[in-house]
């Protein structure tokens, strides 16, 4: 296509999982182009304290950073885009923006993350940088051992996940959006339950639930109204997917079925971690690495 430029690899998105695919491929000698549209979750980690290597934590920005340094180091080129077209294109892909800009690249890794439905509460950015919104209880949860828990969504959803916070503390409160449902046969699940259909506040400080008058509040709250996913590109370029709306993935490749195209991290994984997002990124890379031409060094 005029105008377009052909590298090997082209990545949609710049969290870790794309950060690190970037990283492995310019240690292959692959030319990579990174095209983010700048939302990664990891930006919202106030400090993450699961990060293999960081024994003191280390906060999602400082993390996005070092990991887009040292993809640079190795050559992968950057540029501030989002993606809204992925075609097919002979043997590869075309890749374009709303602006007009467009890209074309044998290989494609799709890793655009998932974007969080978050509560309608006043300065929810500031609510979760202090932690008293929090939105992952596997990456966190461990941090509000024995405190005060609000846990706020769609019955069935926030019993579920009760059952897991109940393992770190024994002050739990069930703050419904739709429907109170009973915890008999829920296996010693000692919740307070307040009436459902309330409103999440924030003070500043701490979040709160306010309903029938009164208002009760937390030392945090973690919220589980769902996420919106970005599969629709792998769609586009031709892949089924699941009833659910996920990308199926080979998970030995973190190929899509479409020749070429891979998915990584939380775009497609069940487990939304880091450590998940980087390993299936190795695993695309190299599995993209294989699949290119080989070029002997000269
Ligand atoms: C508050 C919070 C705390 C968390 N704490 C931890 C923790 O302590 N430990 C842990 O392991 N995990 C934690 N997580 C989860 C972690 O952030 C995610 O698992 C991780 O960021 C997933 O990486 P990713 O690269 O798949 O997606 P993301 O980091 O979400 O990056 C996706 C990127 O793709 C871009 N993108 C999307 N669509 C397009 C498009 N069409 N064109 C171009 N770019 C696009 C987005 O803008 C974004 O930059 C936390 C998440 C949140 C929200």
């Amino acid at each position: 296509m005029a105008g377009s430029s052909c590298d090997d690899v082209v990545v949609v998105g710049a969290g870790p999982a794309g950060l690190t695919a970037a990283i492995y491929l310019g240690r292959l000698l692959r030319t990579v182009r990174v095209l983010d549209a700048g939302a990664s979750r990891a930006r919202w980690i106030p400090e993450s304290n699961n990060c293999p290597g960081f024994p003191q934590g280390i906060a999602g920005i400082d993390l996005l950073a070092r990991l887009r340094e040292q993809a640079t180091s190795f050559g992968a080129r950057f540029e501030s885009a989002t993606v809204t077209s992925l075609l097919r294109d002979g043997d590869g892909f075309q890749l374009a923006d709303a602006q007009g800009h467009r890209w074309r690249a044998p290989t494609v890794i799709l890793a655009t993350g998932l974007a969080d439905r978050l509560p309608d509460v006043d300065d929810v950015e500031g609510a979760i940088a202090c932690g008293a919104l929090r939105l992952c209880p596997v990456c966190d949860a461990y941090e509000v051992t024995d405190r005060n828990i609000g846990i706020h969504g769609p019955w069935a959803s926030i019993v579920s996940h009760a059952r897991f916070l109940r393992g770190y503390s024994a002050r739990l409160t069930l703050l419904p959006t739709d429907t109170v449902g009973t915890l008999d046969g829920e296996g010693g699940l000692d919740a307070r339950v307040l009436p459902a259909g309330g409103q999440l506040v924030f003070d500043g400080r701490r979040c709160g639930y306010a309903v029938d008058g009164d208002r009760d509040w937390f030392d945090t709250v973690y919220p589980f109204l769902g996420s919106r996913s970005s599969a629709r590109l792998a769609q586009q370029a031709g892949v089924t997917l699941t009833g659910t709306g996920e990308i199926p993935v080979d998970r030995s490749h973190q190929t899509t079925g479409v020749p070429g195209l891979y998915a990584i991290g939380d775009v497609v994984s069940g487990l939304n971690q880091i450590s998940v997002a980087v390993g299936q990124a190795a695993v695309a890379a190299l599995d993209a690495h294989a699949r290119l031409p080989f070029v002997p060094r000269r």
